[in-house]
């Protein structure tokens, strides 16, 4: 009976959602049948503006004109419960009023700022990453807004490249999580609730593979490559049902990825049923005529709508030529109408129609945006995304008696730069607690504080380093914060030295020099070459720009109030003639690289060693962690089979801590050459000191695939070799199995 009532139950959520379905559906097509062609070609327009809304000036103003002549699907860059409702009140009085989108860079917190997506991605918490997009997206929602142009999951193998600060790094599986994460973070129970937001995955695609790292420029990649390395987070995107995607502004083998049919049409809305729809990336449309990909925007509208993409970011191709061109029979109106019922749908499913102003509710902004509930999971997320990178003589956690600590840096102060270049309310930085204020938060007046800048990121000036090493002598012990500054890393900031910028290495050696103990703070965006610091500094956190609670954060693992369990997302090279560079390299003809033989005919330089400086994965603890035990549930498996993995894991240590227990796998011989090893699962644990924990991976068929020749996804019989530690490059327990 009970399995009986179940079922029905089942079939009438079902049918429900099918009859929900067909509801939505029919409503486009009821609305798309009212609208004339430039009506339709509206909905694929999207633009932002500054323009004043209010009294005369604003009624007459041409965002105002365009938006009640029915010109505008969306806009964005408008925010706050009653901005959004006076632009909503001027679509109310289109013909057809059909209620306008609003979108926005939300890409790490709304009015809390977290920590910045590569920073988060080292905590390697999905649930804490999915619940820091779900807080954006409360806030977000709370202010008028309706969708993000987030997640960006653009896999980074270069660190020159100033967006890897807004990606996961540099791993496909582990990408593919954190998308999924995102996405639903931001989209939480569904459309249609009033604390969900659109997610938009971009850029689509390969748009981190630009050649030398240089901001929009050319990817030139083998098919495999991008099955293989670049699609699957977006793929991981498109199935946790993210409602948007945005394409790119560099080609892909010759094609711009905003007129590229293969990428829209064929793969996102083909192969993978992608239901939503295709923003453009800002002016790319346009942006075809100097790729000469086409002679003037009337053919990059044509070649865009053709491709699949479905709203004009900016670039009013559409509204100037579209229309032109199915008068001409050179775009069919199906094309069109496709794109306007994706639009539609999804203000459909936001419950736009049925209230147009349902988002823009003051009383919500205010009782939502920046609360104190936020900013305490912004500061545990900052917690989590530290990585202690070295720590000789357990220097740290400091003891909070000690009596002098000296405080240098040209970032110790900052609170702008903790932002990160992508923060909604930048330049307000009002809500931002910077490090020294942190630290003055945590010791209170058990010590005395000195401060001294020593000298800005990018001087060349060595004037303060006086007063700094003065401040350092009369301290017991010495944090120096030196890094980046926000504008460092981010759109357009492509870098071709990223060592630490200016004579901030030269600050650290000269307060060496003071015989005192030095903690470093390195504040960034993306992997920094500092060799002479990594060789000579006994402490190093990674402390990335973790936003509004950067300095209570950093003070919590200073002081050993949170135990750092970050790992890093991203290979740091040794230098920048080192990249490329990440841990899933191929297998080469040549015995695996050496780092104490650099010159022995092995695939590397003659003068540098092989290795990263540091490694993807590698991040400390202030406790230790043993591996043992390695069980295999069987030696060999069917392709419909799976293997248990089960291993000890203890905390050898004297304090709780966090370990990320990661497996790795090597397909040992394929019908292509396969990767050194590749994440292939992991498991953050917490344990207490002495606890050992039994931790369990199964593998199945999935982790043993890849695409062939043939862009087939398979598993091939063979041998397999198993391997699991707390680094890429820190393997405590090796195995081997087949598949049969
Ligand atoms: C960036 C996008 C961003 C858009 C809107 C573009 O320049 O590439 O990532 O979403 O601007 O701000």
């Amino acid at each position: 009976y009970l399995t009986f009532c179940f079922a029905i139950g089942l079939s009438v959520i079902h049918l429900k959602a099918t009859a929900q379905k067909k509801t939505i559906d029919q409503r486009v097509d009821s609305v798309l049948k009212l609208m004339t062609l430039d009506e339709k070609i509206g909905q694929l327009n999207q633009y932002s503006s500054k323009e004043e809304l209010t009294g005369p000036a604003g009624e007459n103003s041409n965002i105002a004109q365009e938006i009640k002549a029915g010109k505008v699907g969306s806009m964005l860059n408008v925010r706050g419960a009653d901005r959004t409702r006076r632009m909503q009140e001027l679509a109310m009085q289109a013909r057809m009023k059909i209620p306008l989108l609003f979108g926005q860079d939300v890409i790490h917190g709304y009015k809390i700022t977290f920590p910045i997506p590569l920073a988060e991605v080292a905590s390697w918490d999905l649930t804490a990453i999915e619940q820091g997009s779900r807080i954006a997206a409360i806030e977000t929602a709370a202010s008028g807004v309706h969708w993000t142009f987030a997640p960006m999951v653009d896999i980074a193998r270069d660190p020159r490249w100033g967006r890897v600060m807004e990606g996961a790094g540099e791993d496909p599986y582990l990408g593919s999580l954190v998308a999924k994460a995102r996405v639903k973070g931001f989209q939480g129970k569904g459309l249609g609730n009033l604390d969900a937001i659109m997610a938009c995955a971009k850029h689509f695609a390969a748009y981190g593979a630009a050649i030398g790292g240089r901001d929009y420029n050319s990817v030139d990649m083998s098919e495999r490559t991008l099955w293989e390395v670049y699609l699957p987070p977006f793929k991981a995107a498109a199935e946790a049902g993210a409602a948007t995607f945005m394409n790119s502004f560099n080609d892909l083998n010759g094609i711009p990825a905003t007129g590229n049919a293969y990428l829209q049409r064929d793969i996102l809305k083909g192969r993978w049923k992608f239901p939503g729809f295709v923003v453009s990336d800002w002016g790319s449309i346009g942006e075809m005529v100097p790729h000469g990909f086409v002679k003037d925007k009337k053919e990059a509208a044509e070649s865009a709508i053709k491709a699949g993409s479905d709203m004009d970011m900016e670039s009013r191709s559409y509204t100037a030529h579209l229309a032109q061109l199915v008068k001409d029979g050179k775009v069919p109106v199906a094309l069109v109408d496709d794109a306007v019922k994706r639009i539609l749908r999804k203000k459909f499913e936001l419950g736009l129609f049925d209230d147009p102003y349902r988002f823009s509710n003051v009383q919500r902004e205010t009782a939502t945006v920046g609360i104190p509930q936020h900013r305490e999971v912004a500061k545990d997320m900052a917690r989590k995304s530290i990585v202690l990178m070295k720590n000789e003589k357990g220097l740290l956690p400091l003891s909070k008696t000690t009596k002098t600590i000296a405080i240098i840096g040209p970032l110790a102060k900052s609170e702008d730069d903790m932002l990160g270049f992508w923060s909604v309310g930048w330049p307000d930085n009002s809500d931002v607690v910077s490090q020294w204020e942190g630290i003055q938060n945590k010791v209170g007046n058990n010590a005395k504080l000195l401060y001294a800048k020593g000298c800005d990121v990018s001087d060349t000036s060595r004037a303060g380093f006086a007063e700094a090493i003065a401040a350092a002598q009369n301290a017991d012990v010495v944090i120096v914060s030196v890094g980046e500054r926000r504008e460092m890393s981010g759109e357009a900031k492509s870098r071709a030295n990223i060592h630490l910028p200016g004579v901030q290495e030269e600050l650290l050696q000269a307060l060496q020099a003071t015989g005192k103990p030095v903690v470093v703070l390195i504040n960034a965006g993306r992997p920094l070459v500092f060799n002479w610091t990594a060789d000579n500094m006994p402490a190093i956190l990674y402390t990335w720009w973790l936003g509004s609670e950067a300095g209570n954060a950093i003070a919590d693992v200073l002081f050993g109030d949170y135990n750092p369990s970050g790992k890093l997302p991203m290979s740091f090279p040794r230098t920048e003639g080192q990249i490329p560079i990440y841990y899933n390299y191929f297998n080469t003809g040549r015995p695996a690289p050496d780092d104490d033989n650099p010159a022995r005919y092995r695939s590397g330089y003659i003068d540098l060693q092989k290795s990263p400086r540091f490694a993807f994965g590698h991040g400390l603890s202030y406790t230790t962690f043993t591996y043992s035990d390695l069980q295999l549930s069987k030696p060999a498996m069917s392709a419909g089979d799976s293997i248990v993995v089960t291993f000890k894991l203890t905390n050898s240590g004297k304090v709780a801590g966090e370990e990320v227990a990661q497996l790795y796998l090597r397909d040992e011989i394929a019908s292509l050459v396969r990767p050194v090893k590749e994440l292939k699962d992991f498991k953050k644990l917490m344990l207490q000191p002495g606890e050992t924990q039994t931790v369990r991976f199964v593998i199945k068929k999935d982790k043993l695939s890849f695409y062939n020749q043939q862009l087939q996804w398979v598993a091939e019989p063979g041998d397999f070799d198993l391997m699991i530690g707390g680094a890429s490059n820190d393997i405590k327990l090796k195995g081997k199995f087949e598949l049969k």
